[in-house]
């Protein structure tokens, strides 16, 4: 279980920017490759937030697809299949396949994290 220490860094993350005002809502992206499984993010949120002004908070997850960076040109580029498809034979091709340029080497510069989008609060977005 890796969501309880995420969970927590996100939580006091929230609070820092909410600044005492009640927290409403949270979006969430969490990467195509990050092993972080919503359901208990959920669990743990409840427990961490509870007395805190995030207590209730609705929290909204988005996928935040993989982005593959080739070395030698600078090109992005994603996985095949869409968000919803395997991920590790999706990017075993996509590595195998390398860029268009020719260079051989991707390196993954997105959907790694887990990371706050943005908040909600009493009496309007911050
Ligand atoms: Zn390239």
């Amino acid at each position: 279980m890796h969501e309880e220490p995420y969970t927590q860094a996100l939580l006091d993350l929230a609070l820092r920017e909410a600044g005492g005002r009640r927290i409403v809502a949270i979006r969430l992206g969490v990467g195509q490759f990050s092993a972080i499984v919503a359901g208990a993010v959920e669990v743990f949120f409840r427990h961490l937030s509870a007395g805190t002004p995030a207590q209730g908070a609705r929290l909204v997850f988005e996928t935040v697809p993989l982005e593959l960076t080739c070395t030698a040109c600078g090109r992005t580029s994603g996985l095949d299949g869409g968000p919803d498809a395997p991920v590790r034979p999706a990017l075993a091709a996509a590595l195998r396949r390398g860029c268009p340029c020719g260079g051989a080497r991707l390196t993954i510069t997105g959907g790694l994290g887990f990371d706050l989008l943005g908040l909600t609060v009493e009496g309007g977005d911050s």
